[in-house]
């Protein structure tokens, strides 16, 4: 069980409601974040009813856990807004039209990062991603220009209005990307990191959070847990492909873990078909399959000169590419609109194959 304590509650009175707790024979421990204090109960309790918990001083809210990650499968907040600048606000999930996030896998300098997001706007992109702390395989390769690309993000948020994604790796870069960054990007090496997750926790941004290189559904849901525990509900999850026994794309892209991952937390999921497959041209199929399967968004990696890109060049495409995947994610989101509103519109009686009947003909009138 959690007990959720009244916010900004004196030391004194946190501590009574534990001593509370120990009167009764219950052992209890103080999770803390800097938003938020919960007690989470040891014993077991279930045979006590709930009221003897909720009237204890202090105690805003009684959750009864009966999964190991109570917060997030009983989180309800569906959609996220993301603000830019220019008074862009951008929001996704919740059925908001999906996301496009484009932009190169490392920020290379000034003159790079703002031309290729003027061009990844044109293009049909709704934020802008760029790596400034690049976690590498090799400690030999590029590993981003940190706090100078940071500055340079900025500058093309002003610029373009585009919110911003980028990776911290470390609680001390969550400090410095704060005032740059509109969403805190934790790579897939980094799901496991929990100081990490508890520090992003403890801010008032929305994370982006990728699914681990090898992480089964269950790790990623309680790396969430760690994020939500300290206070931010605010979380994006990204399919960006696992590792398999397969050696010819970078990764699976495991696509089963939108719906499945949409059904469990309610919350907003996106798809990097760029990580996924390591292929230039597999990104567009994958993006396409992305969102016809109920993804809020897709996460790509754009370049001017793809060829020429420091990090993940076999994977970049070129903005020309991005507005045909543009294109597609309207058309096939249109067709979904159709399909979902031509299944409402009849009778739940009717077979299966009536239904689809008319979700085909009304998606070719449309
Ligand atoms: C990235 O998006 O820049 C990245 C490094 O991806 P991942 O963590 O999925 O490997
Ligand atoms: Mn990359």
């Amino acid at each position: 069980m959690l007990l959720v304590l009244e916010p900004a509650l004196e030391e004194k009175n946190i501590e009574r409601v534990v001593r509370t707790l120990e009167e009764l024979g219950i052992r209890a421990e103080i999770v803390r974040s800097s938003s938020q204090v919960v007690v989470f109960v040891h014993s077991d309790v279930r045979a006590l009813p709930t009221h003897k918990f909720s009237q204890i001083d202090g105690v805003a809210r009684v959750i009864r856990i009966s999964s190991s990650c109570p917060l997030v499968t009983m989180n309800t907040e569906s959609s996220i807004e993301v603000a830019g600048a220019k008074d862009v606000r951008v929001t996704i999930g919740g059925g908001a039209p999906p996301a496009l996030i484009a932009g190169p896998c490392s920020v290379e300098g000034l003159e790079q990062i703002l031309e290729l997001a003027r061009r990844v706007k044109t293009a049909g992109a709704t934020m802008l991603r760029g790596g400034a702390f690049k976690p590498r395989t090799s400690p030999y390769e590029f590993a981003g220009l940190g706090a100078e690309a940071l500055s340079y993000l900025k500058e093309a948020r002003r610029l373009t209005g585009l919110p911003v994604v980028s990776e911290v790796m470390s609680c001390e870069q969550v400090e410095l990307a704060l005032e740059s960054v509109d969403i805190l990007q934790i790579g897939a090496r980094n799901m496991y990191n929990y100081e990490l997750l508890k520090e992003v926790g403890s801010t008032n941004k929305p994370i982006l959070l990728k699914r681990g290189i090898s992480a089964t559904i269950d790790e990623y849901l309680h790396a969430i847990e760690y994020i939500m525990l300290a206070g931010n509900n605010q979380v994006i999850l990204c399919e960006r492909g696992i590792r398999t026994f397969e050696q010819r794309t970078r990764n699976t892209l495991d696509l089963s873990a939108v719906p499945l991952l949409k059904s469990l937390t309610g919350l907003p999921v996106v798809v990097d078909p760029s990580h996924a497959t390591g292929k230039r041209s597999l990104v567009r199929p994958m993006s396409r399959a992305a969102i016809a399967c109920g993804a809020d968004g897709v996460m790509v990696e754009v370049h001017s000169t793809p060829d020429k890109s420091i990090s993940d060049a076999e994977q970049a495409i070129d903005p020309a590419e991005l507005q045909k995947i543009a294109m597609d994610v309207s058309h096939i989101c249109k067709s979904l609109i159709a399909i979902d509103e031509a299944e409402s519109g009849l009778s739940c009686a009717q077979p299966a194959e009536v239904r689809l009947v008319a979700a085909a003909s009304s998606q070719s009138s449309g």
